[in-house]
């Protein structure tokens, strides 16, 4: 009985050295070490023993079991490193690898463009203000010389929201609301960007949602000429420094007088083209002296302070700027049209 432990303990060592993975180790363990197993089978048949034998066999047999056990173990270790060793190199990332180029974005072009007149108006001591794009039809009309039966109010016909709640047509409420927060104490130097909406029906020179950026400078003893120096400067940082400017006759209920500011055609350089109608001239924006209502409206004595104001839309000057001849464009979110001027 000694020598056939003896052969189970050499037989199984020699099985656990050779065996290759985990599965194979443990059929090998329930193979000796299990109810049905060689080992188990040989203990069974101790009962047959003399007395003065059990013992002895006895410990041979835990000597063996345990050895048997040890391997496995042991054994056990060396397989699950080496399985980890291989999973660790099988999912391994190449960080060699040069990785896919992530396609980097841009500021939408009217974005680039608002910002671009931002700058240069801070450059002249403008702050840019912001207001409520839903307002009320006293901020947006009224204040501004517009009372209810007005007619120059079927030109910015709108979404309304309630009789005296509307989308705002203009960013010109951002004007009044300005001048009433200073009281009429404070000058005034301001400029407004912002999207404006007006029941347009949608062509390649229209659309329902626009934006504008409309301008307010009210001090004592501010003149026509100040307005003109300013549009000046605009446009030749805007459009070049070759550029000059005419301004015409117009009307606006919140301005008198009123003009219209022309910048020279690029193309023809006042000679008169396709682009400029045959005019030698291309309409930028409207103007004027702030009307004596308006100021009085906001808390503003006319007799003591005067200013000017001026709007523009910067999808125009973007269309101007670089040749775009659909509106639309700007509001299609075609990446094919917008991407053109990351670089811009
Ligand atoms: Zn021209």
């Amino acid at each position: 009985m000694r020598d056939e432990l003896k052969a189970i303990e050499q037989d199984a060592l020699a099985n656990v050295e050779t065996v290759k993975d985990i599965k194979e180790l443990q059929a090998i363990k329930v193979s000796y070490l299990g109810k049905k197993g060689s080992l188990t089978g040989v203990l069974r048949g101790m009962g047959k023993l003399s007395p003065e034998e059990r013992p002895v066999i006895g410990e041979i047999a835990n000597q063996v079991r345990e050895a048997i056990t040890k391997a496995i173990d042991e054994k056990s270790v060396v397989l699950e490193n080496a399985a980890l060793e291989e999973k660790l190199k099988s999912e391994a990332i190449d960080v060699t690898l040069p990785g896919r180029p992530v396609k980097a974005g841009g500021p939408h072009l009217l974005t680039k463009v608002i910002e671009e007149i931002e700058d240069l108006f801070i450059g002249m001591g403008y702050e840019v203000r912001e207001g409520p794009e839903v307002e009320t039809d006293y901020f947006n009309f009224e204040a501004l010389n517009l009372p209810k039966d007005h007619p120059a109010r079927d030109m910015q016909d709108s979404f309304y929201i309630t009789n005296e709640l509307l989308l705002r047509t203009h960013t010109s409420p951002v004007q009044a609301r300005t001048m009433r927060n200073y009281k009429g104490e404070k000058a005034v130097k301001m400029i407004c960007p912002g999207k404006v909406y007006r029941r347009d029906t949608d062509d390649a020179t229209h659309s329902h949602q626009f934006t504008q950026i409309e301008g307010l400078y009210v001090d004592k003893d501010v003149k026509m000429s100040d307005l003109k120096g300013v549009l000046d400067v605009f446009a030749k940082k805007m459009f070049g420094e070759d550029r000059s400017i005419r301004l015409r006759p117009s009307f606006f209920p919140f301005t008198e007088p009123s003009v219209e500011m022309d910048i020279s055609c690029k193309v023809c350089d006042g000679e008169g083209c396709s682009v400029c109608k045959g005019t030698g001239w291309i309409e930028i924006l409207g103007a004027g002296m702030v009307h004596p209502n308006v100021l009085e409206l906001a808390g503003y004595d006319p007799k003591v302070y005067s200013g000017f104001a001026f709007g523009m839309g910067p999808e125009r000057i973007a269309m101007l700027k670089y040749g775009i001849n659909d509106i639309r464009q700007f509001y299609l979110n075609d990446s094919r049209f917008l991407k053109q001027f990351h670089q811009a």
